[in-house]
């Protein structure tokens, strides 16, 4: 079983996101981790948790969860482990921004467990975080790797975001070879995407910004591909980059749709064809657990054409791909190089995972 725990909170909306986040100022640590531990105690009647007794990953994402006190995410661990044991060799990841780590901070989550870092960047270039709103300069990062490293973190990952519009004329080889000198054990890069009801969503609507073409997309992804794959990374997943021994062991639960808990609001729980999520409001999830209330939204139940979709699109974006039984036409996807086949598996190549969602529609 793998646990993540959603942290909602962040100093400001950045212009690309729709993550169910709330911004504050003023952190309310301790009310969230005794939410927190108050809803994990109302896990512990679970059918779902009737045969798990460890956990295998735990996750603190967001939101941002290095807005919280530092000493909150050891009162979280212990209030995880009063109840289920956390395997001895657990991944614990915490996201953090650059401005957040301090000497102090990174003391503190060693010592409550934490022992992944993944460091929100996303460029190093002033212009492009200023307009993604994001809260930190080029500086703050180079300062945040040095205090992980420093504190002890021997597993850090940064996140890079590509496909960012033309006007901001952004060196995409430029941030990918500073990301590479920090030598990081694993990277994330996402391309943008522009979600209505964020400040982009409303920039685009607007016609005041024109998202990334098609053809530069692609671009960047391959140019990617290629930089940090001479550098040694392992191109594990469609945006996932990884050292040897140092792929991102939560997120390939996912992948492998193994049943993981989320707690916090918003997050979102499955087991087998079970789907559930919280409420997403902070207030409205504090009150419900702390009166001992459930905190679920809604939840569903796969239907067998949800589950193969499911399996597809989760399949499909890993280097170890699927069962070339599970699908139509995978010869002809070899032929196009969009895939790969070795042995009985078939895998998608970088070409191939840039027309994920097509090629998934196509099997499915
Ligand atoms: S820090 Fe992360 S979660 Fe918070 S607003 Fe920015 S992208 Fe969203």
């Amino acid at each position: 079983m793998h646990l993540y725990v959603h942290v909602p909170f962040c100093a400001r909306r950045c212009s690309y996101c729709d993550f169910a986040i709330a911004v504050r100022r003023e952190v309310p640590s301790r009310a969230f981790v005794d939410a927190v531990l108050a809803e994990w105690r109302m896990w512990q009647d679970d059918p779902a948790l009737e045969h798990v007794t460890s956990l295998g990953t735990v996750y603190f994402g967001g939101g941002t969860p290095s807005k919280l006190e530092p000493d909150s995410i050891g009162r979280l661990l212990d209030g995880l482990r009063a109840l289920r044991t956390v395997d001895a060799g657990a991944e614990v990841t915490l996201e953090a921004n650059p401005e957040d780590v301090s000497p102090t901070a990174v003391a503190s989550w060693r010592a409550a467990g934490v022992n992944r870092v993944s460091l929100g960047v996303q460029s190093f270039q002033p212009a492009v975080l200023a307009w993604m709103h994001r809260t930190h300069d080029p500086s703050a990062v180079h300062r945040a790797v040095a205090t992980l490293r420093d504190g002890g973190i021997r597993d850090l990952s940064i996140d890079l975001i590509f496909a960012v519009p033309d006007t901001l004329q952004r060196d995409w080889a430029f941030d990918l070879d500073a990301a590479i000198a920090l030598a990081p054990e694993h990277l994330s890069v996402y391309g943008l995407t522009v979600e209505p009801g964020t400040p982009l969503g409303r920039w685009t609507a607007r016609a005041e910004v024109e998202p990334a073409p098609d053809d530069r997309y692609a671009a960047e992804f391959l140019l990617a591909h290629q930089r940090l794959t001479a550098a040694g990374f392992e191109h594990y997943e469609v945006s996932n980059y990884g050292r040897a021994g140092f792929r991102a062991r939560h997120n390939s639960a996912y992948w492998r749709r193994v049943p993981f808990i989320g707690l916090g609001p918003s997050a979102h729980s499955g087991f087998g064809r079970r789907r559930r999520w919280n409420v997403s409001a902070w207030a409205a999830y504090e009150r419900a657990a702390m009166a001992g209330r459930p905190v679920v939204e809604a939840e569903e139940l796969l239907d067998d054409a949800q589950v193969r979709l499911e399996e597809l699109y989760l399949g499909l974006r890993t280097v170890e791909g699927l069962p070339a039984a599970l699908l139509p036409s995978p010869a002809a996807w070899r032929e196009a190089g969009w895939a790969e086949l070795r042995g009985d598996r078939v895998a998608l190549t970088a070409e191939g995972w840039l027309r994920l969602d097509a090629l998934v529609r196509s099997a499915a």
